[in-house]
């Protein structure tokens, strides 16, 4: 189920990369949202939200956590951000490899459009 985001996390595809270590890989989003728009994204190759196996649960943590820490560095921790982590074609998910987007350098309005 290969990515570009396989590729990024290899260093075969070019990202402007935030942070990487041996379990997460963060990058700016291409068409960002937002001043700040970083992708976390686990190296481990899981494609949904409902790929998640019981034993990736100490990774899902570390995604949160990491999240929580770049957005402290990006100074947007204090006048807050959204997490979002979109799922298959209902949850608009367009890259099939699961990514937290960590969101925020403005206020972001309502939480989902109301159809
Ligand atoms: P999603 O709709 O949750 O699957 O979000 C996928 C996100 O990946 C979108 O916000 C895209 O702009 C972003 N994206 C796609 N390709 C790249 C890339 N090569 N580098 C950075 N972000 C990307």
């Amino acid at each position: 189920m290969s990515t570009i985001f396989s590729k990024i996390i290899r260093g075969e595809a070019p990202a402007d990369i935030v942070y990487q270590d041996d379990r997460v890989t963060c990058f700016r989003d291409i068409n960002p949202a937002a001043p700040v728009h970083i992708l976390i994204v686990p190296n481990k190759e899981i494609a949904t939200a409902n790929d998640l196996d019981d034993e990736d649960e100490s990774l899902a943590g570390y995604l949160l956590l990491t999240a929580r820490r770049l957005a402290r560095e990006a100074g947007i921790d204090e006048s807050g951000y959204r997490l979002i982590i979109n799922c298959n074609r209902d949850g608009g998910q367009v890259v099939d490899h699961l990514h937290l987007h960590l969101i925020g350098g403005r206020p972001m309005g309502p939480m989902v459009v109301r159809v």
